[in-house]
């Protein structure tokens, strides 16, 4: 595997491959690299002549400080797991030579889609997101990219941020891996408590139990149930829990939605937050 830490050196290195014909596909990361991101790159490498990961803790989507600079950063595990995982180049770039000058975010609106959920308790989260994720992609030029569902809402914005832009990448969403407890493997995982982490998959839990179509329930007893299951740990409190429709992202208020719906949890911990979705059906 060979690291780069330019954007010119990439682009030399990427257009051979591309002009001579090879798919390649790309797979973003902020690094602090898990079982769920590897999943990603085995499959990109399974789908692609050649695997680019990228490792850049963008500072465009930090909503906190604190959380920017508590974010994990382990660059030799990170390297080990791209072997391990035969990923051909991982992009790592300073910020520097992401954002030359100021920080500027992609002229989007976004719409709706940034207006709920993560959008609502994380204000500019989404438009830091989408900067970077179209500057690399304009970098790299895959034939597809890599994102998991575990992030939902970022995946949605992605495709609608494609389609808008005009880019022809293919979006490949990936299924959540989760710790053999249920626990959504998460890069923050390892700023739980030794106590928060043993409750922990009780998010997934309370979700599975209760967020399920089938369900005798109304939508909001089924939020009553969730949000009382996980608070009455004591360890975590619930910032939103929301069934949405899973291309809007809009939340519904009953069953008779017919339309693919998603249910979505965000829950706040003593030093992190915590994301986590599943299909109802
Ligand atoms: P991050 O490094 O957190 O920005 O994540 C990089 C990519 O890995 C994003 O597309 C995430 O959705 C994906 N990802 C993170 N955690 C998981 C997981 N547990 N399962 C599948 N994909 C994941």
């Amino acid at each position: 595997m060979e690291a780069i830490a330019y954007s010119k050196l990439l682009n030399n290195r990427l257009s051979p491959i591309t002009e001579s014909g090879k798919t390649t596909g790309f797979v973003p990361t902020m690094g602090a690299l898990h079982e769920g991101h590897a999943s990603l790159i085995r499959k990109s490498v399974s789908e692609n002549d050649v695997t680019i990961a990228s490792i850049f803790v963008n500072p465009a989507q930090f909503n906190e400080k604190g959380d920017l600079d508590n974010y994990p950063r382990m660059p030799i595990e990170d390297h080990n797991l791209l072997v391990m995982n035969k990923c051909d180049f991982v992009f790592e770039p300073s910020i520097e030579e992401m954002y030359p000058g100021k920080v500027e975010v992609l002229d989007l609106d976004l719409g709706v889609l940034s207006k709920v959920m993560e959008g609502k308790y994380r204000p500019g989260h989404f438009e830091g997101m989408i900067t970077i994720v179209y500057k690399l992609l304009k970098l790299t030029n895959p034939t597809r990219a890599y994102f998991g569902e575990k992030d939902f809402q970022q995946l949605a914005i992605i495709r609608f941020m494609v389609k808008k832009m005009g880019l022809k990448v293919g979006i490949i969403g990936c299924p959540t891996i989760r710790e053999a407890d249920g626990l959504a493997m998460s890069s923050r995982n390892i700023r739980l408590n030794p106590e928060e982490r043993a409750e922990a998959p009780v998010i997934f839990g309370s979700m599975r139990k209760f967020a399920v179509r089938s369900s005798s329930d109304s939508i909001d007893a089924i939020r009553k149930k969730v949000i009382e299951s996980i608070e009455k740990t004591r360890l975590f409190r619930v910032e939103y829990f929301e069934i949405v429709e899973a291309e809007t992202l809009q939340p519904v208020s009953d069953w008779m939605e017919r339309k693919e719906l998603r249910a979505c949890i965000a829950v706040k911990a003593s030093h992190t937050r915590l994301i986590d979705n599943i299909s109802v059906d």
